[in-house]
Order: structure tokens, then C-alpha cells, then sequence
């Protein structure tokens, strides 16, 4: 996640994340406004506990929010996070859905994914730049 976002959700609920270390959101920007939503139902809920830090991740697709204790109110607001992720596209937090490839599962929205499978190509064309592309042949 961007610098930025993370100094915001940082600031906005600092009995959240006080103790966070930059890039402990391990997800993309796409599902910022879901986890500053997230964040305010938990600080809401542990408004008396200083002892609760977060862990923030994607994984499999889905977001995953670690914490180091939990009530039952903390378990549903989360699952209830987790479960739209499965339908938040990780990179612009528009309209996605989960896709799964052999080394990587990801929500993601189709434009995302047309513009994510471009940018692999271009990388993996970089990769062997020493063969001429058909572009360069003339
Ligand atoms: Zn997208």
C-alpha cells in the first residue's frame, strides 16, 4: 500500500496502529477504503484496549487481518472485511473477483487484470531483451 494511505490509517487510529512499522499493510491500494472502514468498527470495539496490534495482509486473495487478541465483535467486523475483499479488486477497489493461476491468487477486476497481464508481459519481455522483438526487425 502507498506510503500515504498508511500514514493516514496510521493517524486516524493511532489506538489501532501506533506501533506499526511502515508496510505493514501488505495489500494493495485498492482495498484501502475498506480496511479505513474496518478500522473504525475495531477501534470502536477496542476503544479500551491498548494491547491489540494489527497485522494487516492479503492472502489467497482475501484480505487477512491479524490481531493479537479477539472478542466476538472483532471475529464477525473482520470476517465481515474479509469476505468483501473476495469481491473488491485489490488494485482500484472497484467491482473484482477472485482469480487463480498456478502461482498466484488475486481479486481483481477485469481492467486491472488486462493492465496487471500487460505489465507481465512487458516484464517478461524484458527479460529476454536480447532477442529482438518483431517491432525491432526491419
Ligand atoms: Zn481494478
Amino acid at each position: 500500500m502507498r506510503k500515504e494511505l498508511e500514514t493516514k490509517l496510521c493517524t486516524d487510529f493511532p489506538e489501532l496502529y501506533a506501533n506499526l512499522q511502515y508496510k505493514q499493510f501488505e495489500c494493495l491500494d485498492g482495498w484501502y477504503d475498506m480496511i479505513y472502514r474496518l478500522s473504525a468498527n475495531l477501534a470502536n470495539i477496542i476503544s479500551n484496549h491498548d494491547d491489540m496490534k494489527p497485522n494487516v495482509k492479503e492472502k489467497w486473495g482475501a484480505l487477512v487481518f491479524y490481531m493479537y487478541s479477539y472478542t466476538d465483535e472483532i471475529h464477525e467486523a473482520i470476517a465481515k472485511a474479509s469476505e468483501e475483499s473476495l469481491r473488491t479488486c485489490e488494485t482500484c477497489g472497484g467491482e473484482g473477483k477472485l482469480l487463480q493461476d498456478s502461482w498466484s491468487w488475486r481479486t481483481i477486476c477485469d481492467g486491472c487484470e488486462v493492465e496487471r497481464e500487460r505489465q507481465w508481459l512487458r516484464s517478461k519481455a524484458g527479460d529476454f531483451d536480447a532477442v529482438p522483438s518483431m517491432g525491432d526487425m526491419d
